[in-house]
């Protein structure tokens, strides 16, 4: 039900709506406390996704409650903010007002945090077939119907059909498509190879199990220093990855993809980490985007035109002093929430707001067990030392002690004993059937059955 914009009880405090509990969101709402501002964060999610880590939630390495935290308790003590729950509708600058699905907001000043959502390059029947990777609801049905796969495969004589429900195809080779495609490795050549005695699951020849990532590019990890990219390669292919490059994909059909030169490849699962675009919106509310539905902000990170709106994080679009865009990462989203509060205060205080600088503090992928790639002020890492700076990082970075203690618990508990806790599939994954529709049917069913908790389960 639509509701008026929301008392406020005669407090005369400048109102700043931030719009995303995401990095930038979460870390800007933070940033405020005890600035003599009213803050409203607003998320159409109860909590906060560590999504550096959700690959690992899709490849049963981690359970959704580990990567993600109620936001309202992370602003217990932040008595500044207030948390609504609610999907951002529009927004109608002139009256400096939104709507949401529950009700109409008034600001003074708007911070628009609501990240990026995948891009299908118009790809003929990805964004119907392919399973996307950038969210807990997604990653979540996404580990079901892997895991359902392997079941139905137990099931099936015919051998060409049982090959297609066992080829896991992944489109794109950044950061999350390599790690992911490591992962799923180690998952299937590990805990699954075990727990299906009756399956063929051996690498190479003879197995029935086929993981491949395709890359348009010529090389993966595009942005990382070749030889880091050629080492991921090989330790991915060590793992039974086959790592395609130079191979775009030209459609998702109903029992594969089917690449550029008419190559196809029959597949159960396909999973489209290939690129991403500014949430929708902002161009329909007559803010200036880029290619890519990225708001343009002025260096100070607020829209040109558009007083009292702020953009940060992967939906901002700036380029640094090179001319180079910034990337969409989480060190450069944490960045701009914090500086859009900074700004904010300078101008309350009535001083120049200051130009955003990034700091970068370096790249970091794994590709599995023992094998990760780094480059750390200017210089490359790979291996082990690589591994171990990724997994101190991604830790320390995780919100929450008790989260921090059970990934790490967890990812012990897999070093020694290479088993994977989270292989449930629960009510009602095995359904999900090799026919169209896969990926609506396997949504549907994690909707229903685990997201009906209070806060994340
Ligand atoms: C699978 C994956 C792996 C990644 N790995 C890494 C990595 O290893 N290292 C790294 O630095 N970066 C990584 N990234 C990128 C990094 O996570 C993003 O750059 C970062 O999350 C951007 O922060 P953000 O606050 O802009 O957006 P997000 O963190 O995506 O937050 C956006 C928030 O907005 C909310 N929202 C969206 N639309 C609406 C709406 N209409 N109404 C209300 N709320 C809304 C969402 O629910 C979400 O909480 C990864 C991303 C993904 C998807």
């Amino acid at each position: 039900m639509m509701t008026q914009a929301r008392a406020t009880d005669g407090d005369t405090r400048r109102h700043v709506l931030i719009v995303g509990a995401g990095f930038a969101g979460l870390w800007a709402a933070q940033a405020l406390r005890g600035k003599g501002m009213r803050v409203t964060l607003l998320d159409r999610q109860n909590y906060h996704t560590f999504l550096p880590l959700l690959y690992q939630v899709a490849a049963a390495e981690l359970g959704p409650t580990e990567i993600a935290y109620p936001v309202r308790a992370v602003l217990r003590r932040n008595s500044d903010v207030d948390f609504r729950m609610g999907e951002l509708r529009s927004v109608d600058p002139r009256r400096r007002r939104v709507s949401t699905d529950q009700e109409e907001l008034s600001y003074d000043d708007l911070i628009l945090a609501m990240g990026a959502t995948t891009n299908y390059f118009g790809v003929e029947g990805a964004e119907e077939r392919a399973f996307p990777l950038r969210t807990m609801d997604e990653a979540v049905p996404l580990r079901h119907h892997i895991l359902s796969r392997f079941e139905r495969a137990v099931h099936e004589e015919d051998p060409e059909l049982r090959r297609r429900l066992l080829t896991f195809t992944i489109v794109g080779g950044g950061a999350t498509g390599v790690e992911f495609s490591g992962a799923l490795a180690e998952l299937v050549h590990g805990p699954l190879q075990r727990d299906y005695p009756t399956l063929n699951l051996d690498r190479g020849k003879g197995g029935c199990v086929r993981i491949l990532l395709l890359e348009a590019m010529d090389q993966l990890l595009g942005g990382m220093p070749g030889k880091l990219a050629d080492y991921a390669r090989d330790r991915l292919e060590e793992r039974g990855v086959e790592v395609r490059l130079e191979t775009p994909v030209s459609a998702v059909a109903d029992d594969g993809v089917v690449l550029e030169g008419g190559e196809r490849i029959l597949s159960d699962t396909v999973v489209w980490t290939g690129g991403v675009q500014g949430a929708p919106g902002p161009a329909d509310w007559g803010l200036p985007t880029d290619g890519l539905g990225r708001v343009r902000v002025r260096p100070t990170l607020e829209v040109e035109g558009f007083d009292g709106i702020w953009v940060a994080g992967d939906l901002a679009y700036l380029e640094d002093e090179e001319g180079r865009p910034l990337p969409g990462v989480a060190p450069v989203a944490i960045q701009q929430g914090s500086h859009v509060a900074r700004n904010l205060e300078m101008r309350a205080r009535g001083d120049a707001l200051k130009p955003f600088r990034y700091k970068d503090p370096g790249m970091l992928a794994v590709v599995g067990r023992n094998a990760a790639v780094a480059r750390v002020a200017g210089r490359s890492f790979k291996g082990f030392p690589a591994w171990i700076l990724w997994l101190l990082i991604h830790v320390a970075k995780l919100i929450g002690f008790r989260n921090r203690l059970l990934v790490l618990v967890n990812w012990a508990w897999n070093y020694i004993f290479p088993k994977r806790a989270v292989r449930l599939i629960l009510p009602d994954g095995r359904a999900s059937t090799p026919q169209p529709g896969v990926r609506k049917e396997a949504e549907g069913v994690e909707r229903a059955e685990s997201f009906t908790h209070g806060t994340i389960p």
